[in-house]
């Protein structure tokens, strides 16, 4: 059992009020450790110590920055193999993915934006009767606030650019995942970063995150979450004129055309249904797919999907591990049931998973493939967040268009098919901050990141993230 501590001031200390609730492991089903519950006390720690850690930080240059950064990286990549078992506890992915993706991302992150530190700058302009430039200036204390899909990996996304451009960060993990970046806070100071640069702060989104985005001291949210949740922090944000970025839900399509090269779609488009149990904000949870090959692709697809190794997350050979959480699994079973009410056809799957021995209380949901719905159903327009998918056909180029656009999202999409020219078509008209072609989740962290619609506001990635993080000055004297 572990009683997660807040770090404020480059120290551990137990939140104020002396409360905890349980951190529960959702492939046991069971509590192993205690999360701090926050308040406002807290946050005004937080907060102080952040304001006074600003001047010097803002002044120290860059390069050092950097090096904090990169060697607060070295300190994860010295310790993948505790990360990795410790974010696969925490979140039920299997400990396969936490080793490849997760961690390494995370420490990828941080070098990311140790290079961005070093090249960010303003701009000249040159005129007749003006000479003008520009300064990137850090914000103050900003906040950020994660969620549970991809604990490490997002929160060091969020951190590294605040810190990189200077500012103090309040960083808030989800409440259901926050073992990592506990285990980040305690490489804080080892790293080197002055006391009062990085404070982590654990709780619940309804008080201690709320708290976040009515802060006077808090200039600017960074937040990855649910849609609703966006708004709720928007909304608040509003009254003080707070800077946000927000990066919210998906309903992405794949889309599949009768041309695509086979073997590397089927692939794709099950990797995009399922990665991390279908809990990754980009997964491709609508599949369309061209008629001439519908049930082609539908008996292929089928059969992989009931080929995915479900198991114990901490088991080498799994790739498909436990749901997040009890309310989660719910949540995502009762999207199944409401298929079925719809019209929908159960492929495969549609169950909770039971398990046996040490995972027979876990949260598991067999991979679900679901066909016959109509593409404007809650099934096919709502986030379901979970291990479903379903299939559509579309006869031509126009109507994948039209399905693929027809819900309130617009984060990603994948489209598959030999045709350039019509791969080109297809990536100017869909309305997502992201295409991907022949590939799904193929990620260069220099490119703009984010959605269009109600999958948020604002890009994040390696100059968009720095420019959100700073104030832009502009400087003219004439010639
Ligand atoms: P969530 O919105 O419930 O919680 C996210 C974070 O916000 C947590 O840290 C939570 O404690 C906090 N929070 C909750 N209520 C709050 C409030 N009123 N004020 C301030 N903070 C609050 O989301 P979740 O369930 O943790 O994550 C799943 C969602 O995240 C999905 O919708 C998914 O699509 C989205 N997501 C988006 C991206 C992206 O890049 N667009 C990436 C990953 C996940």
């Amino acid at each position: 059992m572990t009683d997660i501590l807040n770090f404020i001031g480059g120290e551990h200390i137990a939140p104020v009020s002396g409360q905890f609730f349980d951190n529960i492991d959702p492939a046991i089903g069971k509590p192993y450790g205690r999360v701090p519950d926050s308040g406002e006390k807290d946050l005004e720690l937080a907060v102080r110590a952040a304001k006074n850690a600003f001047p010097a930080w803002r002044d120290t240059p860059a390069e050092q920055r950097a090096a904090l950064l990169a060697r607060l990286a070295d300190l994860i990549d010295a310790r993948l193999e505790e990360f990795a078992r410790a974010e696969s506890i925490d979140t039920g992915k299997p400990i396969w993915l936490a080793r490849n993706v997760d961690i390494p991302r995370s420490s990828a992150n941080l070098r990311a934006f140790a290079d961005a530190a070093k090249t960010f700058s303003g701009q000249r302009f040159e005129k007749k009767e003006s000479q003008s430039y520009t300064l990137r200036q850090p914000i103050g204390v900003v906040a950020t606030i994660s969620p549970w899909n991809l604990p490490l990996l997002l929160f060091t996304w969020k951190m590294a650019p605040a810190l990189a451009s200077g500012n103090c960060v309040i960083a808030k993990p989800s409440e259901v995942t926050p073992m990592t970046a506990y285990m980040l806070s305690q490489l804080v100071n080892e790293a080197g970063f002055p006391q009062g640069v990085v404070n982590i702060m654990h709780g619940r989104g309804a008080t201690i995150g709320a708290a976040i985005t009515r802060h006077l001291g808090i200039a600017a949210i960074s937040f990855t979450g649910g849609t609703a949740t966006g708004i709720d922090i928007y909304s608040n944000a509003a009254k003080q004129l707070k800077k946000v970025s927000l990066e919210l839900g998906g309903k992405n399509p794949t889309i599949i055309f009768a041309d695509a090269e086979w073997e590397k779609t089927v692939e794709g488009a099950l990797a995009g249904a399922f990665t991390n149990q279908g809990q990754v904000c980009l997964c491709g949870s609508r599949i369309l797919v061209q008629a001439a090959i519908y049930d082609k692709f539908k008996e292929a697809f089928v059969a992989k999907t009931r080929s995915i190794a479900i198991g114990d997350p901490l088991d080498e050979a799994t790739r498909h591990g436990a749901t997040v959480s009890q309310p989660h699994m719910e949540k995502v079973l009762g999207y199944i049931a409401l298929a079925k009410e719809e019209g929908g056809k159960i492929l495969t799957g549609g169950k909770r998973k039971m398990m046996a021995g040490r995972c027979q209380d876990g949260y598991f949901i067999e991979p679900t493939v679901i066909e016959n719905l109509s593409p404007g159903c809650r099934t096919n327009q709502e986030e379901i967040f979970g291990p479903v998918a379903t299939l559509m056909p579309f006869a031509d180029e126009n109507e994948a268009l039209a399905i693929a656009n027809a819900t309130p999202y617009g984060l990603a999409a994948s489209v598959w098919t030999q045709d350039k020219a019509r791969a080109t078509r297809m990536a100017q008209r869909i309305d997502s901050g992201i295409v991907w072609l022949n590939c799904w989740n193929l990620r260069d962290l220099d490119t703009p990141f984010g959605g269009m619609k109600k999958s948020g506001i604002g890009r994040e990635g390696k100059q968009r993230a720095m420019e959100f993080f700073t104030e832009e000055k502009t400087v003219t004297a004439p010639r």
